[in-house]
């Protein structure tokens, strides 16, 4: 029997949870899942400088939003903790000691400054910077003049010369690199701290990773995480490099594509669904034509096989028509929830409404859930029941005002309206019908007018569906005050 396939998402908690992140952790899940696979959450929190538990929390609680539940990792434990990589230095020194011993690192004095001006002059003849091996060999006599000079030292790995290293990568095939490019690097810094490509290959080690599943970004360091696993006579995982997120000008994506963090797009009302679709279809795609699916079908069909090489790119305007697929799909319940908050930050409720009050919110609500992309989108779609300005949306739907038969049309349906026993889509309809017939005008003639005098829109939903919900009072105002703006009389 094949074994279990274990994956993880190993964050580094050093700012906010970006996009790319999120897209890395769910391919990771949705393979664990599809593959009946475990999936850990390894917090790599070695840059003390960057590293915050506001960070952390960001990411477990975007996690969490997303649905991308972890198996094993911090928080929930699991038989190869502990899952903050600050909570294990006993365990990587074990194995520095063990390199160290068998002469496989070494320790390095060199300060700040002089691997700075090697570096310098390096560049300067034209080579690549690398570090030059000046403590490789030193003797014990020369250790202990540094050690007396209160020198702290980092370690390194001695990095073989003239080594090809191929990464096998699931899917950019075989990736070569030369040893001579990389040089001995540092595996613990002088503080102590191991580096992250000497950590994560212990972990993904001892944490009896199968897949290492991450972004492109990563492949660079893989040759170096390969000599790690080497020294360590470990056996290593299968790699796979997800292509990077570019932005729609083909440029890696940034904050002028969109924003990059997912708490962005929590706060402005996105779905954790749709982000999770978006996210899926940012490198791999299904085989059939479908493009709006739940976490549940793209775990059934999810493969490694359709992960693409080519770079992926985030189109805001696929995700707004993504999201806006899945908030079809919410129950009125659901997305009344969705609309609240942004509701409440407009002043159009409270929150505590009840009874009437609060049943005449959730239809307003309601009337906005086909022709929004996301919450923050809702207040502006139904500003229309709280204000008695219309705003024209150009000028061409204030032109729609210009037709000759226009102040008849509005005068009769207002005269019909006010005159109906009770205000139902029905009845409503009804008056649209009766003054149309009346005056041989044509659907548009009727319909079009009044939307616009109503709205300032040529768009929206249903007018029937509007009106009942207005009130006839305040309709005949908008439509008064629309008309003012125009200089129509009626
Ligand atoms: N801590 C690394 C990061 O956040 C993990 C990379 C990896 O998956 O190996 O980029």
């Amino acid at each position: 029997m094949d074994k279990e396939m274990r994956v993880r998402f190993a964050p580094s908690p050093t700012g906010p949870f970006h996009i790319g992140g999120a897209r890395s952790a769910l391919f990771n899940w949705l393979l664990a899942r599809k593959m009946g696979g475990k999936f850990v959450l390894r917090i790599e929190d070695t840059d003390r400088k960057r590293s915050t538990p506001e960070s952390e929390e960001n990411i477990k609680s975007a996690l969490k939003w997303l649905g991308i539940t972890w198996d094993e990792g911090v928080d929930v434990g699991g038989p190869y903790g502990p899952y903050h990589q600050m909570e294990r230095l006993g365990i990587y020194k074990k194995y520095t000691d063990r390199l160290l011993a068998e002469g496989k690192a070494y320790y390095c004095y060199c300060t700040p400054e002089e691997l700075e001006a090697e570096r310098q002059a390096e560049l300067k003849a034209g080579e690549m910077p690398r570090y030059s091996g000046k403590c490789r060999n030193l003797t014990e006599e020369q250790r202990k003049q540094y050690e007396a000079e209160g020198r702290k030292p980092s370690i390194r790995l001695r990095v073989p010369a003239d080594e090809k290293i191929v990464v096998h990568d699931m899917v950019r095939g075989d990736v070569e690199f030369d040893s001579n490019g990389i040089g001995d690097f540092v595996i613990v810094k002088s503080d102590g701290i191991p580096t992250y490509n000497y950590a994560v290959v212990i972990d993904d080690y001892l944490m009896h990773i199968t897949h290492v599943i991450r972004a492109e970004e990563h492949l660079s360091n893989t040759p170096r995480q390969l000599l790690v696993y080497e020294a360590l006579g470990f056996e290593k995982p299968v790699f796979g490099h997800i292509s990077l997120i570019l932005g729609t000008d083909h440029t890696k994506m940034s904050k002028r594509h969109g924003a990059t963090s997912v708490q962005a797009y929590r706060d402005q009302g996105y779905l954790p669904e749709g982000i999770d679709n978006f996210l899926a279809l940012l490198g791999w795609a299904p085989e059939g034509e479908e493009e709006i699916f739940t976490m549940e079908e793209a775990c059934r069909e999810f493969s490694m096989d359709r992960v693409a090489k080519n770079p992926a790119v985030f189109d805001i305007k696929k995700l707004n028509w993504i999201n806006g697929q899945h908030i079809r799909r919410l129950t009125p319940e659901a997305f009344f929830e969705l609309a609240k908050p942004f509701m409440i930050r407009a002043g159009y409720m409270t929150g505590s409404e009840t009874g009437e009050k609060l049943a005449w919110l959730e239809r307003v609500v309601a009337t906005a859930q086909t022709q929004v992309d996301y919450g923050a989108q809702v207040p502006e779609k139904v500003a229309m029941y709280f204000t008695d300005e219309v705003e024209f949306e150009n000028d061409e739907a204030r032109a729609v005002l210009s037709a000759e038969t226009v102040p008849l049309v509005l005068r009769s349906l207002l005269a019909e309206f006010e005159a109906l026993p009770e205000v139902t889509h029905d009845s409503v309809k009804g008056c649209f019908k009766k003054v149309q017939k009346a005056n041989k005008l044509k659907g548009q003639q009727v319909y079009m007018p009044f939307r616009v005098a109503l709205t300032g829109n040529q768009h929206g939903p249903e007018l029937a569906e509007m009106i009942p919900l207005l009130g006839v009072d305040r309709t005949e105002k908008r439509i008064l005050s629309t008309l003012k703006k125009a200089g129509i009389a009626l």
